[in-house]
């Protein structure tokens, strides 16, 4: 028999971690999906699971001079009403799922299902977003790029969880996140693209991209972006070419049920042109 765990406290919660061997449910939306037992309406999990829902603790969003830190327990409603949060996540979770479905799913739970197509991975890769671990004696932070390292596949031991997501506190002229899907939300993406830019009397301070669902990770490159950081905006609109030249390789999207890999890869190119004929 299944049994189910719901701690009123995070230290509670890390005590049963270490001594249990549990899988965690926050909001459960990808949970119900992936635990669907289609024969009865109970949600059929196959082993003991521990609800993380009753956390207040979980809950709480705040930030210092660099970051603002959001607990693993805020729905993805209460991040997009938080002004402190970057608006470009408040913006990409505004394009997730329907306003029943954001009120009960958690970032922390889309970033820890580790699927290309998790809507919010593509801009937590632009930010540099970090998670913070925790487990009864140990407390570390990674980013979020290495803490997914495939198809949901996670840097998780066993008695550990994610408490936080850390976002950087970044200046941009402008940043904007565009998904393509049959309907805009509560639908899973065809695609999806987020950028970034910096400008400066003319040169380009900082310029990031991230492509979604276009290979088995968040696409995005340091590497070419410092090619581009420090040209004039002139001088990449001249480029243009060159630059989804550059990107073209990157960008290995696959065959399946939503759509097919040379639309997602034209589209994810047309992206890109459009945000960096957009720089001004
Ligand atoms: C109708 C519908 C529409 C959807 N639309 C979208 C969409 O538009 N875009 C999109 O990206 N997704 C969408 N989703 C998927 C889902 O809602 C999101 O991925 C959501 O953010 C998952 O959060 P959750 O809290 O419900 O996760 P859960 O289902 O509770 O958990 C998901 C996974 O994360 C793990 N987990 C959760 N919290 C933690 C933690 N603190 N530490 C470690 N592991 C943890 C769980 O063990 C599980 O493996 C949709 C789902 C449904 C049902």
């Amino acid at each position: 028999m299944v049994e189910a765990f719901i701690p009123k406290s995070l230290s509670e919660c890390l005590e049963l971690l270490n001594t249990h061997d549990l899988k965690i449910v926050a909001g459960g939306t990808d949970m119900l999906i992936q635990n669907r037992t289609h024969s009865s309406l109970p949600i059929g999990y196959k082993g003991d699971v521990l609800y993380i829902s009753q956390i207040e603790e979980l809950k709480n969003i705040y930030e210092d001079n660099q970051f603002v830190y959001i607990g693993a327990g805020a729905t993805l409603e209460t991040i997009m009403e938080n002004l402190s949060v970057s608006k470009l996540l408040r913006e990409t979770i505004l394009e997730m799922a329907s306003p029943a479905i954001r009120h009960t799913a958690t970032l922390a739970g889309n970033i820890a299902n580790a699927s290309p197509a998790g809507d919010s991975l593509v801009s937590l890769y632009l930010l540099d977003a970090e998670v913070e671990l925790k487990s009864l004696t140990n407390t570390r932070r990674m980013f979020v790029k290495d803490f997914i390292y495939g198809v949901r596949k996670i840097n998780l031991e066993k008695n550990e969880m994610i408490t936080k997501i850390i976002i950087p506190k970044l200046k941009f002229s402008h940043a904007y996140f565009k998904k393509v899907g049959p309907r805009l939300s509560d639908a899973i993406s065809k695609l999806s693209f987020s950028g970034a830019y910096l400008v400066e009397l003319g040169r380009i301070i900082d310029f990031r991209v991230a492509f979604g669902a276009v290979n088995i990770y968040v696409v995005r490159s340091p590497g070419l972006e410092l090619k581009i950081i420090g040209k004039t905006v002139s001088q990449l609109k001249n480029q243009v070419e060159e630059i989804l030249n550059w990107y073209e390789p990157l960008i290995k999207p696959i065959n399946d049920q939503r759509s097919n890999k040379n639309y997602r890869k034209e589209v994810s190119l047309n992206l890109l042109r459009e945000f960096i004929e957009s720089l001004n």
